[in-house]
Formats: C-alpha cells, sequence, structure tokens
C-alpha cells in the first residue's frame, strides 16, 4: 500500500494559479480564500515560495491549506484519516501534473519515492 510523502524539490502544490483551482471556495472559508488570493504572484506561484530551492519560506506558519494534516483533512474535504494517504497522493499528481507535466521528472520522483523504485 503507498504512503503520501512529500518529495523534495518539487512544490508543485505551491503553484495557485486560481484558474487552475476552480473549487477553492468548496473548502475555503471566506477568510482563507482571501488569504489565498493575497498569496498569489509571479506566474501564478505563492509569493512565499523560493524558486532556488523549491522551498516554503514560512513553513513554520503555512497556513492551513497548505498542510497535510489529518485534522485538516477532514475538517476541509471531508477524509477521514484511513483516506487521507490516497487522497492527498490524488491532490499531488493532480498538482505536479498540471504544474510540470504527466511525464515530467517530478512526477517520476514522487511515484518512485511513494510506490517505490518501480512507480505506479
Ligand atoms: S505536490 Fe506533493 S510532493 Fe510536491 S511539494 Fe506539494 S505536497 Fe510535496
Ligand atoms: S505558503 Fe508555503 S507551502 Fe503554502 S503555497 Fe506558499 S510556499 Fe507553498
Amino acid at each position: 500500500m503507498a504512503t503520501w510523502q512529500c518529495v523534495k524539490q518539487c512544490g508543485a502544490c505551491c503553484h495557485l494559479d486560481p484558474q487552475e483551482r476552480p473549487d477553492l471556495e468548496e473548502y475555503l472559508s471566506p477568510e482563507e480564500l482571501k488569504l489565498y488570493l493575497s498569496m498569489v504572484g509571479e506566474g501564478g506561484w505563492c509569493i512565499h515560495f523560493d524558486h532556488s530551492n523549491r522551498s516554503c519560506r514560512i513553513y513554520p506558519d503555512r497556513p492551513r491549506f497548505c498542510r497535510v494534516e489529518l485534522e485538516t483533512f477532514r475538517n476541509m474535504y471531508g477524509i477521514e484519516p484511513e483516506e487521507v494517504s490516497d487522497f492527498a497522493i490524488d491532490c499531488c499528481h493532480q498538482h505536479i501534473e498540471s504544474t510540470y507535466g504527466r511525464r515530467s521528472i517530478e512526477m517520476l520522483r514522487f511515484n518512485s519515492e511513494v510506490y517505490g523504485a518501480s512507480g505506479r
């Protein structure tokens, strides 16, 4: 069984372009939506994303909607703890595909980490 993990040197989920996430209002509160939109910078990337090393400059203080945590996923998406890993893997696939492409090195690295050396 695959277990979700975040892979270094990715950052696909920090590409916040609202056009690629039309359902934001379904899971963000009005305040969070305002915060989300205020974070969208050049090219749709989060203003807190450090492109030089593909990391978050405010990681300890990142908003709730950036966190892959059991309670957050239950509250935001209605996902039960036992389903969080599969759900998070699907989210990463969507983000990586839309940001880097289905056959990108980022997708290969993610699948290799999550599913093992043989990939998906
Ligand atoms: S898309 Fe997934 S693997 Fe990539 S940075 Fe975000 S959480 Fe990590
Ligand atoms: S706050 Fe950090 S984790 Fe959240 S989208 Fe921006 S760079 Fe990514």
